[in-house]
């Protein structure tokens, strides 16, 4: 399960990034490191302490199906698999999320179709690929993936769709080592050759993001150091609320004990907006169990739940400028706590 590798996270405190070429060209590319990231919400989004304007809707995150064909230590994926349910996003209400986004046309950069799954074992991907590009031809519409099923078939019907942003989350290039993080019995050689297949289909407008949680080990190295073009991002393993097994990792970040409520680090979160499949909207995507929905965007409408003074109130905790209630996520967050009283 990739799903802890998330994409978020990749901006986090050390991240390390091989910057794709053309970086500074190209405008998704921003988000290659927390500072620049940090730059583009001061600017182009309001930040965690700057005063009222209309906030950015910079990124997507839509849930289509809740089912993982791995099971990654560093993912709540394994613990919270048997209560997920096997409901799909429906196409008509995958539309009705799509004109719902239209308020952000000119805001949004990603469309993000993945949220504590593998999307590749979702058959109607290509489908909603397409409708994301037509309805989004200047954003970028992606997913993240672990590559196990990303077949010369599934590469080509996702390209054919119109896919441009691809994030690979391969944990390690050792045999032994990639099997224990991923929890299954997986060919890291499979996988690879997966990649290597998909890299020789995807064109230069496609941006590959190849990112590894526990860091980039030899072999991983020496397999992307034959595509220049794919960006590179090691990932810091986030403790998902405290969930995370500490012994999965010794680069593991945990709360600090006894910390106190601090803005939140990760200040992209701002600007993105994770829909689920019944149309709530969790917090963040550290919030993985979904512990706090700030409302539902079938029965509110996307636009007005971006606006409603409910979201202000909780940007607002996230931000630490208010007081935080009992249990809000943020006060079992690495992101959110500072060390000391
Ligand atoms: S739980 Fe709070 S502090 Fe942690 S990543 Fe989410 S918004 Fe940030």
């Amino acid at each position: 399960m990739h799903r802890a590798a998330h994409p978020r996270d990749s901006r986090a405190p050390g991240l390390k990034t091989r910057p794709a070429r053309g970086f500074m060209k190209n405008h998704d590319a921003l988000f290659q490191t927390l500072r620049i990231q940090r730059r583009l919400c001061n600017s182009r989004t309001r930040s965690w302490g700057g005063e009222e304007s209309v906030m950015k809707l910079r990124e997507a995150e839509i849930e289509t199906h809740a089912a993982c064909n791995a099971r990654c230590r560093y993912c709540v994926y394994p613990a919270i698999k048997d209560g997920l349910g096997r409901e799909t996003l429906s196409r008509e209400r995958f539309l009705d999320i799509l004109h719902g986004l239209a308020f952000a046309r000119d805001d949004l950069v990603n469309i993000h179709l993945h949220h504590v799954n593998e999307p590749l074992l979702f058959p109607d991907l290509p489908w909603f690929v397409a409708r994301a590009r037509e309805a989004f031809p200047r954003a970028r519409t992606g997913f993240s993936t672990n590559a196990i099923l990303l077949s010369p078939q599934k590469a080509e019907a996702a390209l054919k769709a119109g896919l441009n942003l691809i994030y690979l989350t391969v944990p390690s290039g050792q045999p032994e080592t990639y099997k224990r993080v991923m929890g299954i019995d997986a060919d890291i050689a499979r996988t690879l050759a997966n990649i290597r297949t998909f890299l020789s289909l995807a064109g230069e407008e496609v941006r590959v993001v190849a990112r590894s949680p526990l860091g980039f080990d030899g072999r991983l190295q020496a397999f992307y150091a034959d595509f220049p073009r794919v960006e590179l991002e090691a990932i810091p393993i986030s403790s998902r609320l405290g969930r995370i097994d500490p012994e999965t990792s010794p680069d593991l970040r945990q709360p600090p004990s006894g910390g106190r409520p601090s803005p939140c680090a990760l200040s992209w979160v701002a600007g993105t907006l994770i829909i689920l499949r019944n149309g709530d909207v969790p917090l963040c995507c550290n919030d993985q169990e979904h512990r706090f929905i700030v409302g539902n965007v079938f029965e509110r409408g996307v636009e007005a739940l971006w606006t409603s003074p409910r979201f202000e109130r909780v940007r607002a905790f996230m931000a630490a400028r208010a007081p935080r209630p009992a249990d809000f996520p943020c006060d079992a967050c690495e992101y959110g706590l500072k060390e000391g009283a």
